[in-house]
């Protein structure tokens, strides 16, 4: 699959496409994604339009900060005393949704698959 023209997070955080929400606060969202690739498969994604990690910079560097506090409280909640983190950044790194997010992943996920 190749970069998506539309994007289908900005719509969830709009509420106009469903998801099976985990997590929420002002800034984040996070949520089940739709075609797991391990048990327990998160997508954590800012409320802002940040397109791919290499859109960092000293502005907005909070909100990246931000994901990591988010997998930290979906591990507390989920009673997960391990998980992965995975991020593809841009269509030439495995980046489908142009929309920033990172990957919260079981340990039983295998590293290939995303
Ligand atoms: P990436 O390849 O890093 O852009 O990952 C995009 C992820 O979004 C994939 O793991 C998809 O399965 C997931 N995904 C796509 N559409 C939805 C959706 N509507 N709800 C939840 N997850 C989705």
């Amino acid at each position: 699959m190749t970069f998506m023209e539309k994007n289908i997070f900005a719509e969830i955080i709009a509420g106009k496409l469903p998801c099976q929400k985990v997590y929420e606060s002002d800034d984040i969202l996070a949520f089940y994604d739709i075609a797991p690739k391990a048990k327990t498969h998160i997508l954590i994604i800012p409320k802002t339009e940040i397109i791919t990690a290499q859109e960092v910079n000293e502005k907005n560097l909070a909100i990246f900060g931000k994901l990591f506090l988010a997998a930290k409280e979906i591990a507390k909640k989920l009673k997960m005393t391990g998980y992965k983190l995975h991020m593809n950044v841009g269509e030439d790194g495995g980046q489908v949704v142009p929309h920033l997010h990172l990957h919260f992943l079981s340990a039983d996920y295998d590293g290939s698959q995303l």
